[in-house]
């Protein structure tokens, strides 16, 4: 199989994966969700994501029905019924079957999903070359409201976001907060380079807490760069040497052009360059040794 599914346990193909809709997962959206990667077909980085999982899912008062071990067994049995040279990851949990109601008391029993399928290569273009990211109308969710913090199954805020680059021809989106500061993109948070440094904008301007911005935190520390939390702006993409985005799956991408703007000399910089070979080695080391990634 492809696609392999786990819904509470039971293992089938894409095609016949069922959830419920009465799933307030569903009806409301009310849930959340993390994507991991791997490396020689180990999760990377699997303790960081799901501790982000529990943070999500406390912040939605949602129970986490599993331990980190257990978890991760009923990854495996998904993993070892999918193809791929690597596996893209989705586990998503929600509040589960209720009546249309927001009590959640009336709902006891989470919703546990676990996809496993091949992961999508991103092309080595967009390595080479660079990408072009837009900045969209869009404005990321006020924290007071739905908090990009929460990775929630609710994407809509990001959805409409993606709509709009995908009409500019850009692969990504990128957006402010209510303050009109650059928080993140869509799908990946957003650094930017200048005399050596990176600059990310910080948690509480409204974004999510990537584990690949972490991660990339702490190779510019082995690798002597510089790195810094702060408020973002506009004009710094006029004054940017560099930008890159961070995700999951696509670890470290060069963006050269943010719509009409060209971003330094137009082409992956040498400190993206730098991370991005820090991170492969870091990804290669984890696919032959694991525990000690
Ligand atoms: N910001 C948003 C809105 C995201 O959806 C994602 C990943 O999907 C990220 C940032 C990057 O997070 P991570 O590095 O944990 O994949």
């Amino acid at each position: 199989m492809a696609v392999a599914v786990s819904v509470n346990g039971r293992i089938t193909d894409g095609d016949h994966a069922v959830v419920s809709v009465f799933d307030n997962g569903f009806v409301f959206g009310e849930g959340v969700y993390e994507v991991l990667r791997t490396y020689g077909h180990q999760p990377f980085l699997y303790d960081e994501h799901i501790e982000r999982l529990r943070h999500s899912a406390g912040m939605l008062g949602l129970p986490v029905p599993f331990t980190n071990d257990e978890l991760l067994a009923q990854i495996r049995a998904v993993q070892a019924h999918a193809e791929g040279k690597e596996h893209y990851i989705r586990i998503l949990l929600t509040r589960g079957v209720g009546e249309f109601s927001y009590d959640p008391a009336s709902c006891p029993t989470p919703t546990v999903v676990i996809i496993v399928k091949p992961l999508a290569e991103t092309p080595d273009s967009w390595y080479e070359a660079g990408t072009r990211v837009s900045l969209v109308s869009v404005t990321r969710n006020h924290p007071g409201s739905v908090n990009p913090r929460i990775k929630s199954n609710n994407l809509l805020n990001n959805a409409l976001a993606m709509q709009e680059a995908i009409r500019k021809s850009s692969v990504e989106a990128l957006m402010k907060n209510y303050r009109g500061e650059l928080v993140e993109c869509c799908q990946s948070n957003f650094f930017v380079v200048r005399d050596g440094a990176i600059h990310t904008a910080p948690l509480d301007a409204g974004l999510l807490a990537g584990i690949t911005r972490a991660f990339v935190h702490t190779l510019a520390g082995e690798l002597g760069i510089p790195s810094y939390e702060r408020t973002l702006y506009e004009a710094d993409l006029d004054t940017a040497d560099e930008t890159f985005t961070t995700n999951t799956t696509r670890e470290i991408v060069p963006v050269v052009r943010i719509d009409d703007r060209v971003i330094g000399s137009g082409t992956p910089g040498p400190v993206t360059r730098r991370l991005i070979a820090a991170f492969r080695r870091h990804a290669a080391a984890t696919s032959l040794h694991p525990a000690q990634a």
